[in-house]
């Protein structure tokens, strides 16, 4: 589903842990974690081997090696989930040929829990770690391996030592054939293919693609961007260049939000595959990861998922919610959050768009209305519910639906600051006050800091009814009177509705081939499989249909008789059925009788400026 952003986001190819799993899984894990605490180790290094005989096999091969004062016990674990990918998937379980050795004697080891190893060094020095990982997962989130080509993820392969601070440099080294390339955000170390992280929660940020690939780099807001696309030939020619434009105008766009491109350079990682279904990004702060369908490259989708995935370079990466402050990797980390971590996102990366210049102020409307029918479509649930949710996968029909709702969340806000502000402020001054207040200064923002930012910016007014009602209440968005407020309303496609999808047959018979529930049509008795002669007094064979049926009954009260005429089988028959409408896809347009404060408000939000 490319065209589809808040569902294909996480798609996932692959089963998922269970509810019940998690349940059971976090006593016993909570257990270890809270009363061991390793030995504390040094000068890590982590040497990931993927040569063509292991990638034949679809294994890496991961070395970790330390420094240990004395004999104590060294207790190491793997992360079970990776953050943006908010699921449990416990990377230990593609761990095989686990052993430990000092001065090429092996250690005694054993288990604590399913992703805990306790090593038992002799004496101090140099401990050597290794195990065998199976990576054959077509998942962000995860580890991937083809004859000459493999991603990795540091949360997957890199032991961290318990009950410790995660705030440890590490080196880490890539053995691989000479002719394969290399392509990461992390920092080159001294020698070829060694590579260096301030921090474990850094480490375990930088995904890493090895193999035979297309790379090729620009400067962007004045930093480097680096595309890496596989297969190679895979984003190439007019392709390629249609991704480095679309890059060059959402990156600035989205700096200019925050006032600075926050990385060193970034990394754009991309893997097609005609087995993955859809399109999925995982965000990194100085990279991204794309998987995608061969047919998602060059969809209107395309600019729309990199635009998403940058952006969280800072929403997320860096401004982030308390709840998930610092990261820790052995346990859920939910938050009622995502609906600004994901929704809002999701809403500037529809306003890079169009601030851009990829797409004209229609587009974004289109792309609002989307949001809203699919709103329109689903349950009533809070924002909040569905953020805490998400890691159980709910099956109430509100999985991700905190992307299309919390987009529209920002949108309202954005309009609610800008006409309290009279334009002064904007959603983008919350979230800079908020970049600076809280991530500069080296934590998550909670509640306080969000609403009084939003509160600030919007001349002192009060959100807590708004809280209530749109975040953590159930009610429908005011859109009438928001939109009014700049300019813009909702108009409803008033074109009755039969309720069918019909194909021609090899005989060129229009044959009933869905119906939907509930349509006129399926009230009416019509079955699949019927051909469809006529709607009321209008042929159904003729080309203008469409168009000779709204001039007749388009305007006609619902209820009205419409009788359908089908032929099954030898009969012909006709049934009886009402005139119905509905339901109706709203579609935002210009309201013509906009005031001139309006239409400011309006440019405000489309180009990204506030004043005047
Ligand atoms: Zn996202």
């Amino acid at each position: 589903m490319p065209h589809h952003p808040p569902s294909s986001m996480w798609l996932r190819a692959q089963a998922l842990a269970t509810l019940a799993l998690l349940v059971l899984a976090l006593p016993a894990h909570a257990q270890a974690n809270d009363s061991t605490v390793s030995a504390t180790v040094s000068n890590v290094h982590y040497d990931v081997r993927a040569d063509r005989a292991s990638l034949a096999m679809r294994r890496l091969h991961v070395t970790t090696t330390f420094d240990v004062a004395d004999g104590a016990p060294v207790v190491l674990s793997l992360p079970a989930w990776t953050p943006g990918a908010y699921e449990i998937s416990n990377f230990a379980r593609w761990v095989s040929a686990f052993a430990a050795s000092q001065d090429g004697a092996a250690l005694r080891w054993d288990k604590l829990d399913y992703d805990t190893w306790r090593v038992r060094p002799t004496s101090a020095g140099r401990v050597t770690v290794q195990f065998d990982y199976e990576a054959d997962s077509l998942d962000n989130a995860m580890s991937w391996t083809k004859p000459d080509f493999a991603l990795f993820n540091g949360t997957n392969l890199f032991l961290y030592p318990e009950g410790r601070s995660l705030d440890f440099p590490a080196t880490m080294s890539v053995t691989t054939e000479p002719s394969f390339r290399i392509a990461t955000s992390m920092s080159a170390a001294g020698e070829p293919r060694h590579f260096r992280a301030a921090t474990y929660h850094e480490l375990v940020d930088m995904p890493v693609v090895l193999g035979t690939f297309d790379l090729d780099s620009t400067t962007i807001s004045g930093r480097t961007v680096r595309l890496a696309t596989y297969p190679a030939g895979s984003v190439s020619g007019e392709r390629r260049a249609t991704v480095w434009q679309q890059l060059q105008r959402v990156i600035p766009a989205e700096v200019l939000v925050f006032g600075e491109a926050p990385w060193d350079s970034y990394t754009l990682i991309q893997i097609a595959d005609s087995t993955y279904p859809g399109a999925s990004g995982l965000e990194h702060a100085a990279s991204h990861v794309d998987v995608v369908s061969p047919v998602a490259i060059g969809s209107d989708f395309q600019p729309s998922l990199y635009a998403h995935e940058i952006f969280h370079a800072w929403n997320v990466k860096r401004l982030r919610p308390a709840e998930m402050v610092p990261y820790r990797y052995d346990r859920p980390q939910p938050t009622p959050w995502l609906w600004v971590s994901e929704g809002v996102t999701d809403y500037y990366a529809d306003l890079a768009e169009v601030r851009g210049g990829l797409v004209e102020a229609a587009g974004f409307y289109a792309l609002t209305s989307g949001k809203i029918a699919e709103i329109e479509n689903t349950v009533p649930f809070a924002l909040e519910d569905a953020s805490l949710n998400t890691w159980i996968h709910p099956r109430d029909g509100t999985e991700y639906s905190y992307y299309p709702k919390g987009s529209l969340a920002g949108l309202l806000l954005d309009i609610t600051i800008r006409d309290a502000s009279d334009n002064r402020n904007s959603l983008d001054t919350v979230l800079r006050e908020l970049y600076q207040s809280t991530y500069k200064q080296g934590r998550g923002f909670t509640s306080a800091d969000f609403w009084g930012a939003v509160s600030r910016a919007a001349n002192g007014r009060s959100f807590d009814d708004f809280q209530r009602r749109y975040v953590d209440g159930r009610e429908p968005y005011p859109w009438t009177d928001a939109l009014r407020t700049i300019g813009l309303r909702i108009q409803r496609d008033s074109t009755p509705r039969i309720g069918v999808s019909t194909a021609p047959d090899a005989n060129g018979a229009i044959r009933v081939m869905e119906l939907s529930p509930e349509s006129a049509a399926a009230k009416a008795g019509v079955r699949v499989g019927d051909v469809m002669l006529r709607v009321g007094d209008v042929q159904v064979a003729d080309p203008d249909f469409g168009a000779k049926f709204r001039l007749q009954y388009a305007g006609r009260p619902a209820g009205s008789t419409l009788p359908l005429t089908v032929k099954r089988g030898t009969e012909t028959l006709t049934l009886r059925s009402a005139l119905t409408y509905g339901p109706t896809a709203p579609t935002i347009v210009e309201d013509r009788a906009a005031t001139p404060r309006a239409v400011r408000l309006r440019n405000g939000i489309l180009r990204g400026t506030t004043g005047g």
